[in-house]
């Protein structure tokens, strides 16, 4: 048989584009290496411009009734005071506030839909190549025994170290490390759990974000431009990954009690991207697609940007080659828009010397008023334009 699409891995993006095919009577294979997902440190905050993205495509319900809370407050803090209160269901265009989950639940949840849909979930299969056929051939391991499958389109949803980035034709443009973050799950902290708080010092160059989750869990990111910070990670480095937090102004007895619930692991917060995410016979969608810098927390929204598009045009269009070019063409007018709000907001809130304090002199006091790309509220669709960058950045 021929598949109308195999999707290489059972994520996030991979998990909703099968639901929503399936859903739309596609024949739909997805094949997902785990059998059973872990902590891998990955996105568990959606912003609210994601959260509209996942009731457009049907899965917002579903993980509200499931794994996901809905959290309406964003507070910023400064030296450990609270600077700003954001409204954010009161201030974002789509009036939804922001979703916290864990990772590996929401997986869970969004395979089964996919399979209640009607798309055929195979676990702990590894997909080991897509090969240069029409229609489009993967091969398939499991238990040792290797087969080869055929679709109409492969669909590269493999996450950050995609293989399916190297089968086909595409070149990875990385940007220069320029942030490092540590991430760790905390449970029983003593704060509440409606706020997505960020934390800054008043010298800037270092930040907290503490994202509740849901159920007394936490997600702790540490970031840092300082070239003084290494990486923090495993057990030994939890007691100075705290005090860094306690430093950046996170109160300290917010911790008192709070017990590390996953692993600690640092990253480097740079971007990496393909630009045009198909190549005749693999699209790349998700992290596979791009991975914007994970400082920025956007991951998971612009990975539903994705599917939705490719959706929409693989519903509207027969011809699934024009369908995925068209795809790919838009996904880098969004992906370049993000690139750029995430560029100019490292610019201003973590480089560090007398020309970022300049920066922050003219931007911030707007910053603060609201004026500027809103990340959180519409992501991509902020306007970026060079006026719009000099207006905001002052230069
Ligand atoms: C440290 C860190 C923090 C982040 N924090 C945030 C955040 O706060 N907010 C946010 O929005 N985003 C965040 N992100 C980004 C977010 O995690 C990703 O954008 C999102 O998970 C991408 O989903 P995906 O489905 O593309 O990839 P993944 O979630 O990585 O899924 C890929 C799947 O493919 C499977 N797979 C891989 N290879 C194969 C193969 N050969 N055969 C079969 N299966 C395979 C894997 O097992 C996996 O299940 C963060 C990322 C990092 C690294």
């Amino acid at each position: 048989m021929v598949y109308d699409l195999i999707i290489v891995g059972g994520g996030l993006a991979g998990s909703a584009l099968a639901k929503n095919m399936a859903e739309a009577g596609a024949r739909v294979l997805v094949v997902e290496r785990e059998r059973q997902f872990r902590d891998r440190v990955r996105g568990e905050g959606m912003y609210p411009w994601g959260v509209a993205e996942a009731r457009t495509l049907g899965i917002y319900d579903a993980l509200k009734a499931t794994c996901a809370q809905e959290i309406r407050w964003w507070t910023t803090y400064s030296d450990g005071a609270p600077t700003r209160q954001r409204d954010l269901v009161d201030t974002v265009p789509h009036q939804v506030g922001a979703l916290g989950f864990y990772h590996p639940e929401m997986q869970e949840v969004l395979l089964g839909l996919a399979a209640a849909a009607g798309a055929e979930v195979r676990r702990g299969v590894t997909v080991t190549g897509v090969f240069p056929a029409g229609p489009a051939a993967v091969a398939v391991q499991a238990n040792g025994s290797k087969t080869q499958l055929q679709a109409r389109l492969v669909v590269g949803a493999d996450g950050r170290h995609s293989q399916a980035r190297r089968w086909g034709n595409f070149k990875l443009t990385r940007d220069p490390r320029h942030l490092l973050l540590a991430g760790l799950l905390f449970t029983n902290m003593q704060t509440t759990e409606d706020t997505v708080c960020v934390f800054r010092p008043a010298t800037f160059g270092q930040g907290v974000l503490l994202f509740p989750l849901g159920g007394g869990r936490f997600r702790l990111y540490f970031v840092t431009g300082r070239r003084e910070h290494g990486r923090l990670s495993g057990k030994d480095h939890i007691n100075p990954f705290i005090t860094r937090c306690i430093d950046t102004g996170v109160p300290a007895e917010w911790f008192g009690g709070a017990t590390a619930a996953g692993p600690l692991a640092s990253f480097e917060g740079a971007a990496f991207w393909v630009d045009h995410p198909y190549d005749g016979r693999i699209a790349l969608i998700g992290d596979a697609a791009a991975c914007s810098d994970p400082s920025w927390g956007c991951g998971l929204s612009l990975t539903l940007r994705d599917v939705r598009v490719l959706r929409d045009q693989l519903l509207a269009n027969d011809d699934w080659e024009a369908a995925a070019q068209a795809y790919a063409a838009t996904h880098d007018q969004y992906f370049s828009a993000l690139h750029t709000i995430e560029s100019w907001l490292t610019k201003l809130l973590y480089d560090l010397g007398p020309a970022a304090d300049r920066i922050r002199e003219h931007a911030l006091p707007q910053f603060a008023n609201g004026v500027g790309p809103d990340l959180v509220g519409v992501g991509p669709d902020s306007p970026t334009d060079e006026a719009t960058r000099v207006r905001f950045l002052g230069v």
